[in-house]
């Protein structure tokens, strides 16, 4: 049986209180973390066990999707982890979380974590990921983030996840075939997106509702304006914490 949990549902600053994205997908024998936001850590700690994850995939450069590596590889430290705890991401990641560690005081060495960590290149061609097996497609973000969408199979289950993204057919080619696509609707009108190019809205999702093939889609990443109109969503969207089985 395949479990989605929510551990964050939230846009880059929180609004409505909400975490950074992280969601956590688990099978038999797979604990796998999609994105790892910076505020991620408590949400883990809260829900799951952070020495059974066997991989993190990153959407895209931005610290609200990655900005929580560091504090998990930490902590893992000095829980005293043996196992490997790969990461996958765009071609930059591993430059970037090593930067961003640096900074923050934590080593990303196998000499000062005890355990090592391999960076992955996610791409287009599915490829074994954290006992699963994972895509990553290019989508419309801002293009210094190498922005991704993510296709994960995982026990007979394929979930698509859009990570940040504008509106275009790339999002519907990521969704296609999915039992479950997981969409950002940072924005609530369609309108906003001219003020805002890099986030779609849920206006846009709503009309092309019928354009993805996919088994069930659940909105996240949700930002003021989504929120302010929460209950006009005709869509179902995530909270944190929200826990789904496939
Ligand atoms: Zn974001």
């Amino acid at each position: 049986m395949t479990r989605i949990r929510f551990l964050g549902s939230g846009n880059a600053f929180a609004d409505g209180g909400r975490s950074h994205a992280c969601i956590h997908v688990t099978a038999p024998g797979i604990s796998l973390l999609l994105d790892c936001g910076g505020s991620s850590l408590p949400m883990i700690k809260r829900y799951i066990d952070p020495a059974a994850i066997t991989a993190v995939a990153v959407t895209h450069l931005h610290g609200d999707h990655f900005g929580g590596i560091p504090f998990l590889l930490d902590e893992q430290k000095w829980a005293g982890r043996k196992t490997p705890l790969a990461i996958g991401g765009p071609p930059s990641l591993e430059s970037r979380v090593r930067m961003v560690s640096q900074g923050f005081g934590i080593g990303t060495t196998r000499e000062y974590l005890g355990f090592d960590v391999p960076f992955i290149v996610l791409g287009p061609d599915e490829r074994a990921f954290g006992g699963a097996r994972v895509a990553a497609v290019p989508v419309r973000h801002s293009p210094a983030a190498e922005p991704h969408g993510l296709r994960v199979r995982v026990d007979g289950k394929l979930i698509a996840y859009s990570g940040d993204a504008s509106w275009s057919d790339d999002l519907v080619a990521l969704a296609r075939g999915a039992d479950v696509f997981i969409c950002e609707a940072t924005l609530f009108a369609a309108s906003e997106e001219k003020d805002n190019p890099v986030h779609v809205s849920y206006e846009t999702l709503r009309a092309n509702r019928g354009r993805f093939d996919c088994r069930r889609m659940i909105l996240t990443h949700l930002g003021a304006t989504s929120l302010a109109h929460a209950r006009e969503l005709e869509m179902e969207y995530a909270t944190d914490g929200l826990e789904l089985t496939l």
